[in-house]
């Protein structure tokens, strides 16, 4: 096996490997969309109404990337196991992988939903205005899917190749937040909106690139979905709200206050 530990090519290899990484997640997240796009529209419908120039373009890269890595890949000889991933590191990558496909799944969901999105009735503002601010309520737009469900995200499959066979039940949640799109798979209960509206606030005060690292890297770690602190922290403000009697109280305050002392 060819060593670079000691050789004068250990920098452009180095840089190499920081490229082609680069370059796959480009790739993972090119995946992503076309994956949505396979859930969305069968291959007829693509062939019968999909812009011809477009539809060319995107077959051509995919093939020419194909052959490239193909003919990289027809190179090594199967006994070699190639040079080890640097030792300081071995799971970031899939970490980062995972981060990176979860934020675009995130985002893409929101673009997706969000033009059948309607705002937050009078009512519902009105009930939930002591605990949310006025313009987080009017930002906020839903959805009801009323008997349709949203489908699990194409990057299960590969997860549970990975080993992670406790996944967010996605088709049997009450409700997704798209960072300020939040899709019912059920029709609207207070309860089910003060939860997904927690998650909202947690989106904007955390951007969507940290609220899905603190949310991969927790799941990783419990492997269940339940006990992810931004979950749990959802769980327990709902319950604080469904008291008897419950008090005013800001979440904004509160997933402020957790985002300072770093609890999640
Ligand atoms: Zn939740």
């Amino acid at each position: 096996m060819y060593s670079y530990q000691d050789s004068e090519d250990r920098v452009p290899v180095l840089q190499m490997n920081s490229e082609l990484e680069h370059a796959q997640l480009e790739l993972l997240s090119a995946h992503c969309a076309t994956h949505q796009l396979r859930l969305h529209y069968s291959a007829d419908f693509l062939a019968r109404f999909a812009r011809r120039d477009i539809l060319h373009k995107s077959a051509e890269a995919a093939s020419a990337l194909h052959e490239f890595y193909s003919t990289i890949k027809n190179k090594i000889t199967p006994s070699d196991p190639g040079p080890s991933p640097e030792p300081s590191q071995p799971t970031n990558v899939p970490i980062a992988q995972a981060i990176h496909c979860v934020s675009t799944y995130l985002r893409q969901q929101r673009e997706y939903y969000l033009p059948a999105a309607l705002p937050l009735s009078n009512q519902h503002k009105a009930r939930m205005w002591p605990y949310f601010s006025p313009a987080l309520l009017d930002q906020v737009r839903v959805v009801e899917l009323q008997g349709q469900r949203v489908p699990p995200p194409p990057f299960y499959a590969e997860a549970r190749a990975l080993g992670f066979d406790q996944l967010p039940e996605i088709t049997h949640m009450e409700s997704l937040t798209f960072l300020d799109v939040v899709v019912f798979n059920e029709t609207i209960t207070e309860r089910s909106l003060f939860h997904a509206l927690v998650h909202s606030v947690q989106f904007q005060m955390l951007g969507v690139e940290r609220y899905t690292e603190l949310f991969v890297q927790s799941f990783m770690k419990s492997k269940t979905h339940f006990t992810v602190p931004l979950e749990a922290h959802a769980f327990s403000l709902v319950s604080k709200f469904l008291r008897p009697s419950p008090e005013r109280f800001s979440v904004e305050d509160h997933v402020r206050q957790w985002i300072g002392d770093g609890r999640y």
